[in-house]
């Protein structure tokens, strides 16, 4: 649950709670102070909490209407109606996302469960798995998209491997594409060499699936998982350690 709704909810909890006080409570006092001050000035800068709850709900990108005339009967339901926005924005986030290339995109936010990969025991290959999937790593497809020319943006075509200066240095590319570094081929030989020995049926995969589905299969199962994770922190490594090539 992202932190801004999380807050949000909060000061909800906190006026349900105040509506249950008696009357002659302070902070219920405050409340009905402040449920006037919205009734008498809805449209104008007088500042009231509640008028700035409404507000901030109103404004959500799945906008949650807070009834001010009818606050009592309207603030119960708001906690469930406040998740169910927080659910549908970072569903459409997830779907519509242009840099999850794999897994993750189709994601279903509402189903919550441990990803095996969050239970490698080394955290290192924990953290290039997550960074891989998440598309938050070395590689230039991600660290030149958050660089700017004195002209602008770097498009991705832009975004060269630093090694062969030819293709787009991105996941697949590096993980399984690139040739011209000899401790990436060294690396990738072994894996392949062991993967295949290991878990027959991958090499069918690894010559006829798209990359984004061999990568799903192998996070997905205990037995060829570790191995995948370290060689991807080998891969970002070998990246890592060369700096990134920019056009001039
Ligand atoms: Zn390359």
């Amino acid at each position: 649950m992202p932190i801004k709704y999380r807050r949000i909810i909060l000061a909800v909890g906190f006026l349900n709670s105040v509506f249950r006080l008696a009357p002659n409570c302070l902070a219920y006092a405050a409340l009905m102070d402040s449920i006037s001050l919205a009734h008498d000035h809805p449209h104008d800068r007088q500042p009231s909490w509640v008028k700035n709850l409404a507000k901030v709900c109103g404004d959500l990108p799945e906008p949650v209407l807070v009834d001010v005339d009818d606050l009592p009967t309207c603030a119960p339901g708001l906690p469930m109606l406040l998740e169910r926005s927080a659910k549908t924005t970072l569903q459409a986030g997830w779907d519509d996302s242009t840099k999850l290339v794999f897994r993750a995109r189709g994601h279903d936010v509402t189903r919550r469960r441990l990803q095996p990969y969050l239970k490698l025991p080394d955290p290192r290959h924990r953290h290039a798995v997550t960074q891989l999937l998440l598309c938050d790593h070395p590689l230039a497809v991600e660290q030149l998209r958050r660089r700017r020319w004195a002209r602008g943006r770097i498009e991705r075509p832009q975004r060269l491997c630093r090694f062969c200066r030819t293709a787009v240095e991105d996941e697949v590319h590096a993980l399984f594409g690139c040739r011209s570094s000899e401790r990436l081929l060294l690396a990738r030989d072994q894996y392949l060499a062991d993967l295949f020995t290991q878990a027959p049926a991958t090499r069918i995969m690894f010559y006829t699936s798209p990359a984004a589905d061999l990568v799903d299969h192998l996070v997905n199962h205990t037995e060829t998982l570790p191995a995948f994770a370290a060689y991807v922190h080998d891969v970002f490594r070998i990246y890592d350690e060369t700096p990134m090539f920019l056009l001039t």
